[in-house]
């Protein structure tokens, strides 16, 4: 009997033995092609020889320093990398080991960043419906996935939670898109108002929303409206970049694309590729400045906090990136591949909407395309096209659940930077075929 939590769960995982490039295999010997990466995570693919290489001499140098007593090279290093190509203005990096871990001590950063400047009255946040930002609890309290906070929600920090930038669905016809975007930033600045301005400590939100919306591209000018409200009322925006900076988008952090600078910026995922668990949170000056001016020191910390294999690796990744030129690669390759998706899956009865950018797609299913309406949950689309998926050899990333009465089951696709064209297109005509077995399967059953 195995002793591992989560196989003693519904919809067990397969037991996987290996896995090179862009291929995994498991412990019966199939291979399944990577469209996901995970999570968003693995964007070198696998067993890339220059970062297994970098990981290797650092276990051989320093492999573990605390930050209590030390920092290391590879931390130094990679906070200066961040730092060198982050959004002019982010000037701090503030390492942890994974997604929520970061958005945790963001939150905490904020917050301790008004004690420091006489605010204290700031005690609340306000996110966005249809969101995810990880599962610890102050993660979880800005999350705005009903389902996913329903059995905790007595016991989280308060959030008012507005309207995510979600055009498919709330987008009126009778609205630009421009329109559309100050409309919402309308929203958010009547909810820090309800709450009483000097209340409010940050507004959070994924620049391009992923685990729970199935990849929400902003409309052009919603962000810098939302910046221009934060600033009106001194609210720090904190964007989550976990699922969709280091690369995903194509740019290094996809807040470039919507020419705002974050107060603090979250990002984990691809920042180690999957190569080991790390994330960092970037913070403008003003923050460090105020916690070294004031307490002197951030009332956080988290054992593994550096870790300096963790920064070789993911320092490693980042020079691969550059070297390699896969920013410009994933832009121009993530075009294609839209292009392809379109193409598989554009005139599906049962696709809704299928929306992304440069490596970070989602397709959205619905029962009847003219009313958008979702499938029943009961039917558990996206667990079945999982292991539809699986079972052709693929590995994709399906949601589901109604959230809000809205959204349906959705299909995340996030392959390696590394993909070839042929494996995009391999990638794209294996999840059509996936979504229309099971789509057909569950209509006429
Ligand atoms: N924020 C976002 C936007 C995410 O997508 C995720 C993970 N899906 C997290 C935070 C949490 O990251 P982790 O799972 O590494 O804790």
């Amino acid at each position: 009997m195995t002793h591992v939590f989560h196989r003693h769960l519904r919809h067990a995982p397969k037991l996987a033995v290996a896995a090179s490039g862009m291929t995994f295999r498991d412990a019966e010997g199939r291979e399944y092609l990577d469209a996901s990466g995970g999570a968003a995570v693995s964007s070198l693919g696998h067993g890339h020889p220059d970062v297994i290489a970098a990981m290797h001499a650092q276990i051989d140098k320093l492999a573990y320093a605390h930050t209590s007593f030390f920092t290391s090279e590879p931390a130094e290093r990679l906070a200066d990398e961040l730092i060198r190509t982050a959004p002019q203005g982010m000037s701090h990096v503030y390492l942890v080991s994974g997604g929520s871990e970061a958005v945790e001590a963001a939150l905490k950063m904020a917050r301790q960043y008004f004690v420091e400047i006489g605010q204290p009255q700031r005690t609340h946040f306000i996110a966005r419906r249809q969101s995810y930002h990880g599962n610890t609890l102050g993660a979880l309290a800005v999350g705005g996935n009903a389902w996913r906070r329903a059995p905790f929600a007595p016991i989280l920090v308060p959030a008012t939670h507005v309207s995510p930038c979600y055009p498919y669905r709330e987008q009126r016809v009778d609205e630009t898109p421009e329109q559309y975007g100050r409309r919402l930033a309308d929203e958010l600045e009547a909810a820090i108002l309800g709450q009483g301005p000097d209340s409010v400590i940050a507004f959070v939100a994924e620049t391009v929303g992923g685990a729970t919306a199935g990849v929400l591209t902003p409309v052009p000018g919603y962000f810098k409206a939302v910046r221009e409200v934060c600033d009106r009322y001194g609210v720090l925006l904190i964007l989550d970049e976990v699922m969709c900076g280091m690369g995903r988008t194509g740019t290094l952090y996809a807040c470039e694309r919507e020419g705002v600078v974050p107060d603090l910026a979250t990002i984990a995922k691809g920042l180690g590729g999957g190569y080991q668990p790390i994330g960092a949170v970037l913070a403008q000056g003003k923050i460090v400045d105020a916690m070294s001016r004031g307490s002197g020191f951030f009332q956080h910390g988290h054992t593994y906090i550096g870790h300096p294999v963790a920064c070789a690796a993911a320092l490693a990744v980042q020079r691969v990136i550059h070297r390699d030129g896969l920013l410009a690669k994933v832009r121009s390759d993530g075009e294609a591949f839209g292009a392809m998706l379109r193409e598989a899956l554009g005139a599906h009865p049962n696709v809704g909407d299928i929306r992304g950018r440069g490596f970070f797609w989602g397709v959205e299913l619905v029962s009847e395309r003219a009313s958008k309406a979702p499938f029943d949950p009961a039917l558990n689309l996206h667990v079945r096209i999982k292991k539809e998926a699986m079972a052709q050899g693929l590995l994709c990333y399906p949601f589901g659940g109604t959230v809000d009465g809205k959204l349906g089951d959705h299909v995340l696709l996030a392959p390696p930077f590394i993909a070839s064209r042929g494996d995009l297109r391999e990638i794209a005509a294996r999840l059509a075929s996936s979504i229309d077995a099971v789509v057909r399967g569950a209509t006429t059953s």
